[in-house]
């Protein structure tokens, strides 16, 4: 199950809302390429997205074509139809090469019980003594538990194969990549659950190369992760050793890999993640999604004059929005909004106090978790302002994209893959 277009063993999605960003994002890429590290840009937008920005799925492509040819890439790149489902996939069938087969929603849905008897029937070696090669103790398992599992994913993996052979018919197998993500629901998975879901994808016959389980912690939009990192750190060894372990017993495809949505900005659990991957040599893709967007609004800001009165109306119309902007992320956010300054605050603010308060640089006082959060959820805003929004931020081009570039690799791609560096400027522990 492995033939056919193949995903690099290292991808970023990432997101950009506007359209405005991709070349200033390709160039964190370049850049990740000079520190010796292959970067996959994989440019993903959702079906939510399109509809707040109204935009339409081709765009996407079309923005990523005009940035690779512009600067001259040469490597691949993908376009992801990200969170897409049988209802909404449509549309992203002549222009995307990745899918990301959104089945969070039937998680729970409990599966009919023959189904759920034939899957334990069919798989004896998930019971007992799950011995995994790179986790310490076995997991203990009875029928009785596996069946449980099965009943709560069977569903949802049997949903994912729906989409996967939609988009197949269309396209024709080995054309795209799929991911199987089940990050939006409420209780992170664990590993044997996560070995359960993977022996199910194989008997489904998706050739899954990413899956993008729910780890434990929360990953709020645009902001540290907020949890307990050694269990992060455990699981999410464990995790990589379930993919391979279930790559050899399934055969799925051999560069299989963990997906972390709503991946950026989760500083804490870099370090640990960077440590995983070149430890056991595993790939990773990670979104960072709406994490560009907010780095137009602080260039806007950081231009001053009419950028800077544009990015406080921006906050002035999100703040009082609040309760429409926030519903469609009510689990992914977390604002306290006795920390959101009034907009008269924020009208007499100087572009170093805005820059200050949005930019995620832990160790700047004025940087204001929940403010980001707002604006993170606030896009739609800008889209209302069309032309006058996108005119802005043609005109600031300069000072924008460098905002993106250093976001991405200094925030993301450099304690990601990279680590620190020495002041001689030689990569090191
Ligand atoms: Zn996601």
């Amino acid at each position: 199950m492995s033939d056919g277009l193949k995903l690099e063993k290292y991808s970023l999605g990432v997101g950009d809302r506007f359209a405005h960003q991709a070349r200033a994002q390709l160039r964190a890429c370049l850049q990740a390429a000079e520190h010796g590290v292959e970067m996959t840009p994989v440019w993903n937008k959702s079906y939510r997205e399109h509809g707040i920005v109204g935009s339409k799925p081709p765009s996407v492509l079309a923005a990523a074509q005009a940035a690779v040819s512009e600067l001259g890439w040469t490597k691949p790149f993908h376009v992801d139809a990200d969170h897409i489902r049988l209802d909404t996939v449509d549309e992203f069938i002549e222009t995307s090469d990745f899918y990301t087969l959104d089945v969070a929603d039937s998680i729970g849905e409990p599966a009919p019980d023959d189904d759920v008897r034939a899957f334990v029937g069919r798989h004896p070696e998930l019971v007992g003594s799950l011995e995994i090669p790179g986790i310490a103790a076995p997991f203990e398992t009875t029928r009785e538990e596996i069946e449980r599992i099965a009943r709560k994913f069977l569903r949802a993996v049997q949903d994912a194969g729906a989409i996967y052979r939609h988009v197949a018919a269309a396209k024709g197998e080995g054309n795209f990549i799929a991911e199987v993500s089940m990050d939006e629901t409420d209780t992170p998975q664990t590993p044997p659950e996560l070995l359960v879901i993977l022996a199910a994808i194989a008997d489904e016959r998706i050739p899954a190369q990413t899956v993008a389980p729910k780890f434990t912690g929360r990953f709020n939009k645009g902001v540290d992760y907020v949890g307990d990192v050694a269990q992060f750190e455990k699981e999410f060894n464990e995790d990589i050793a379930v993919i391979s372990h279930a790559v050899k017993t399934y055969d799925l495809p051999s560069n299989l890999k963990l997906s972390v949505h709503s991946g950026s900005d989760k500083f804490s659990i870099y370090e640990p993640v960077r440590k995983a991957l070149a430890r056991t040599g595993a790939g990773i893709h990670v979104k960072t999604a709406g994490t560009t967007w907010l780095e137009e609004i602080i260039g806007l800001a950081e231009a001053g004059g009419e950028g800077l009165m544009l990015a406080k109306e921006i906050y002035a119309r999100a703040l009082a929005d609040i309760d429409a902007l926030c519903a469609p992320y009510a689990t992914v956010i977390d604002i306290d909004r006795p920390q959101l300054p009034t907009a008269e605050e924020v009208e007499g603010w100087s572009s170093e106090q805005f820059v200050g308060a949005l930019r995620h640089d832990r160790s700047n006082p004025l940087y204001n978790p929940s403010l980001r959060q707002l604006l993170h959820v606030g896009y739609k805003v800008a889209a209302k302002m069309g032309d006058r929004y996108l005119g802005l931020l043609r005109e600031n081009e300069e000072v924008v994209g460098r905002n993106v570039t250093e976001n991405l690799f200094d925030r993301h791609i450099k304690p990601l893959f990279v680590g620190a560096e020495t002041a001689a400027g030689v990569a090191g522990d």
